[in-house]
Order: C-alpha cells, then sequence, then structure tokens
C-alpha cells in the first residue's frame, strides 16, 4: 500500500491566542527537494517517513501542500535585541499546527524560509541552504548531548534563488519544538496592556511547559520560578559543552527552557572567556562568558512582563518578582558546579577543593589556549595513567603537573568523565565544510557530520578528524545571522 499521511495538525497556539497567531500562506516551492529527513523525528511525532520523501510530503515540509483543516499562522512576538526592545514576529516562518507525539506531549511543527509574512520588516522571508543545514546539524548535535532543544525533522532545499553576499540556493527547514513561546512573546503582550490575554497567554504557557506552577497558591509566580530553574540549567549545560548561542536576544529565549535559533551559534575551540563568533556582536554582549549574565538579565524583562499577573499592588510585584530572580544565581551555580565536577569524574563531596581545581584549570586552558572539547577526553586518558597527551596540550608543565596532581589525589574516574565530555561536536571548520559542500551540491560531508555528532561519546574508528581540532590554517572563525 502506498504510504498515507497520518499528520493532523491541532490548532492550539491558534486557538487560544488568537491575537498572537496571523494566519498566512507559505510561499510556492518552484523545485522541492528533500536534503535530508530526521526518520527517529518523524517516527516520534507519528509521520511515516516514506510518506514524507512523496511529493505530498515535502509539500507539508515546505508548507505548501498541507492537510485538510491545517490553518498556519506567523507568531507575533517582541524582543530586546541587543538591548533594544522591538516589536518582531515570523518574518519567514510559519506554525503549521501541534502534533502530539508518541510520549503523549503537545509538539509545534514549524517552518523557517517559508516566505515573506507582514512581521518581515521588509525582509525577503528566505532562507538559504547554509544556516537551516547549520540548524539541522547543530539543534541534532545539542539533542545527543542531552541539552534541550527544538529539533530539526528536514531541509527542502527549495530551487529558488536567495539573494544575499551572493546569490545562494533556497531552502526552508521544518523544526519540531515542544512550543515557540518566548519571553519576547510575554513582552509583546505585556506592551499592549491586555493583561487578560497575558494572563491567557501563562495560563497556555504553564499547561504546555510547566503544569506543577498550576497547583501553586500562585501561579504565575510558580511559573517565573519554573523558568528561571529551566534557563539556570539550560545555560549551564551551554557553559560546560563550550557552546556559544551568539543572539541571546530575548526573543530568543524560550519559555519551555529548550535552545532556539541556530543562527551565529558555534563551539568554543581554544579556551577564551571572552569568545564571540557572531560578526555583528561588536560589544561582545553574548560572548562565552556573558551568557549567563545575559540570561538573568533577559530573565528580568521576563518578571517584568509577568508583573500584571503577580500582584495588584504593583510594588509588591516588582518585590516577588525580584526576590523570585535571586534563586537564578544560585542555580545556575550549582548547576555549573555539579556539572564541572563530573566533567572532572568526580563524586560529589570534594565539591570546595573540586571548585578550587575548576577555577584554576579554567586559568590554565585560557593561558595555553587549549582546545576545550579534546582536553577533556585527554584529560581521562590521563585519568588512566598516561599523561602525556594532556601534558602536550599547555605551556607551563609545572603548572599542569601540579594541578594533574590535585585532581588525581580525588580519584577521578575516567569512565564517568568519557559519558559526559564529548568527542564529537560539531567543530567550526567541520560544519563549514559541510555546509559550502551542500551548498554546491554535495550532502555527504553534511551526513558524516550527522553521524558523528549524533553518537558524541562513544568513540568509534574512522572518525579521528571529526575529534580534531581546526587546522592551524582555518583561522579565526565568524558567524552571520539572519541569512
Ligand atoms: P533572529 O535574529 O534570527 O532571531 O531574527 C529576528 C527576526 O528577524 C525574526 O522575527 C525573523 O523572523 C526576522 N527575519 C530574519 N531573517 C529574515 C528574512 N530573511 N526575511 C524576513 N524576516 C526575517
Ligand atoms: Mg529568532
Ligand atoms: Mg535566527
Amino acid at each position: 500500500t502506498a504510504p498515507t499521511s497520518t499528520a493532523a495538525f491541532q490548532a492550539r497556539f491558534a486557538t487560544d491566542l488568537p491575537e498572537l497567531a496571523l494566519p498566512w500562506q507559505a510561499a510556492a516551492v518552484p523545485a522541492p527537494r528533500l536534503v535530508v529527513l530526521n526518520e527517529p523525528l518523524a517516527a516520534d511525532l507519528g509521520l511515516d517517513a516514506e510518506w514524507l520523501r512523496t511529493e505530498e510530503g515535502v509539500g507539508l515540509l515546505t508548507g505548501t501542500r498541507l492537510p485538510e483543516g491545517t490553518i498556519p499562522v506567523a507568531q507575533a512576538y517582541a524582543g530586546h535585541q541587543f538591548g533594544g526592545f522591538t516589536r518582531l514576529g515570523d518574518g519567514r516562518a510559519l506554525l503549521l499546527g501541534e502534533l502530539t507525539d508518541r510520549e503523549g506531549r503537545s509538539r509545534d511543527v514549524h517552518l523557517k524560509g517559508s516566505g515573506p509574512t507582514p512581521f518581515g520588516r521588509g525582509g525577503d522571508g528566505l532562507a538559504a541552504i547554509g544556516p537551516m543545514l547549520r540548524e539541522y546539524v547543530v539543534s541534532e548535535a545539542m539533542h545527543a548531548l542531552g541539552i534541550p532543544t527544538t529539533r530539526s525533522l528536514a531541509v527542502v532545499a527549495t530551487g529558488r534563488d536567495v539573494r544575499r553576499v551572493t546569490v545562494l540556493p533556497g531552502a526552508v527547514l521544518a523544526r519540531v519544538a515542544s512550543s515557540h513561546l518566548r519571553v519576547g512573546t510575554f513582552q509583546l503582550v505585556q506592551a499592549t496592556g491586555d493583561v487578560d490575554l497575558l494572563r491567557r497567554l501563562a495560563d497556555h504557557a504553564i499547561e504546555r511547559h510547566h503544569p506543577a506552577a498550576a497547583s501553586s497558591d500562585h501561579r504565575y509566580l510558580a511559573l517565573y520560578r519554573a523558568v528561571i530553574s529551566a534557563q539556570a540549567a539550560l545555560v549551564a549545560r551551554w557553559m560546560l559543552v563550550g557552546f556559544v548561542h551568539g543572539v541571546m536576544n530575548t526573543d530568543n529565549m524560550t519559555i519551555s527552557g529548550e535552545t532556539i535559533d541556530y543562527g551565529p551559534c558555534a563551539y568554543l575551540e581554544a579556551f577564551d572567556p571572552a569568545t564571540v563568533f557572531s560578526s555583528i556582536d561588536h560589544g561582545g554582549r553574548y560572548a562565552y562568558a556573558n551568557q549567563p549574565v545575559v540570561a538573568e538579565w533577559n530573565l528580568a524583562r521576563f518578571g517584568e512582563a509577568l508583573l500584571p499577573l503577580l500582584d495588584d499592588d504593583q510594588e509588591k510585584a516588582v518585590a516577588l518578582a525580584t526576590e523570585s530572580l535571586g534563586a537564578f544565581r544560585t542555580e545556575y551555580a550549582e548547576a555549573w558546579s555539579a556539572g564541572m565536577r563530573a566533567k572532572l569524574g568526580l563524586s560529589a563531596g570534594e565539591d570546595t577543593a573540586a571548585d578550587q581545581l575548576v577555577a584554576k584549570l579554567l586559568g590554565l586552558l585560557h593561558q595555553s589556549h587549549v582546545d576545550y572539547t579534546s582536553f577533556w577526553r585527554h584529560l581521562s586518558t590521563a585519568a588512566r595513567g598516561d599523561v602525556e597527551p594532556v601534558r602536550g596540550l599547555f605551556l607551563d608543565l609545572s603548572a599542569v603537573d601540579d594541578w594533574l596532581e590535585r585532581w588525581r589525589a580525588l580519584d577521578p574516574d575516567p569512565d564517568a568523565m568519557d559519558r559526559v565530555n564529548p568527542l564529537y561536536i560539531p567543530r567550526n571548520h567541520l560544519v563549514e565544510e559541510a555546509l559550502i559542500a551542500a551548498t554546491n551540491d554535495d550532502f555527504a560531508p553534511l551526513h558524516a557530520l550527522l553521524q558523528a555528532v549524533r553518537q558524541p561519546f562513544h568513540a568509534r574508528p574512522g572518525l579521528e578528524r571529526y575529534a580534531d581540532p581546526a587546522p592551524e590554517d582555518f583561522g579565526r572563525y565568524q558567524t552571520f545571522c539572519g541569512t
């Protein structure tokens, strides 16, 4: 029998929050070609992968041929972009609706690069294939690392040219998320002054992401605290793995605690807290070491947006929000310290000694420009008795020997280390190599990279180049937004 569609989108967001949902149609796609399909994710969503590969299935993945009754919408939101408040919305994206996955969870299916909408502010509404594949690879790598993230279902080349600095092949990314609610969604509603809508939005967010808040005495304060906790945990995970998001505007911070918007993101190579990859981040606002500070700043903006729901007395509301936000620093610091202890192979109990070791280590890594990812796997080799590979990374050998001696005295567990320290991440030079090849119609490097990063902890023969730092001549890496 021919594969058939099982997709029946719900319109939960559009029904609950019509004020934030603008019904809109995807642009026609002249010559669709499915470039990459995430079959396990399709299966999770109850979608038949074989059907998705048919003309009808590709029609769903581009928004051009949708199941009866589907009402795609562009979502309205606002946001602080590099500190300045702006009204935004899906300028080149559409929410098709929600599907219930195999575990019973509601998941958004969303398209990026699906044509211009009224929120586009003059943009062409399109996306080039390189950046859509970057999101595909990096989000799938994040998922494999166990870090909460939006997922990527497919990338379809459109056959339409996209004009950037050069002319590039266009593509549409199908993205899956537990929702696309952002801090900026709340900011937009708060700015309109419609408290009833704000309450509906908060209730929608509680139901979808933080249901425990519903049984709290103060459900909206509980929502705020839950988002603070989710973001503190998330950003700690980014920091531990060396991820630089690159554009932590409030419209790119989710209420669910999932990483969203893989525009100018990249991973640290040589450890340096001041690392910035984005070409437009001149002030280093979104530098690696600034990410926890920015997350806290964004969460303060979220608290401001919730104020009308926190108390009728606004002074009291501010006091409640401020007190709640205080938890961010503690929770972040705990998640970071626990994560670092795990990376060092240490069990809980030696916390003060471990924290001192971490502080000293970061200084040494910075001083010697050590490749952040490979360091940790060389360190587990040291825990197994061979210290030479890790010693070879440092300039100041007496300092590193002293550090190693103190660390080994705490009896680190190398197998535990290898379960939390990835060997394969989407290194910048490998991502670049895969995207350039794909832009020229060669998808082999992309698939090879995906295969490596989908099992990031488990060493496999033949994948050595995916574990190695960039060659010297790769130079300083720069990334670009909105392309
Ligand atoms: P970002 O910096 O990726 O979070 O995007 C900020 C806003 O710009 C979002 O509202 C996008 O929908 C919009 N945008 C980005 N690129 C385009 C484009 N090519 N056409 C229309 N809107 C865009
Ligand atoms: Mg965005
Ligand atoms: Mg973006």
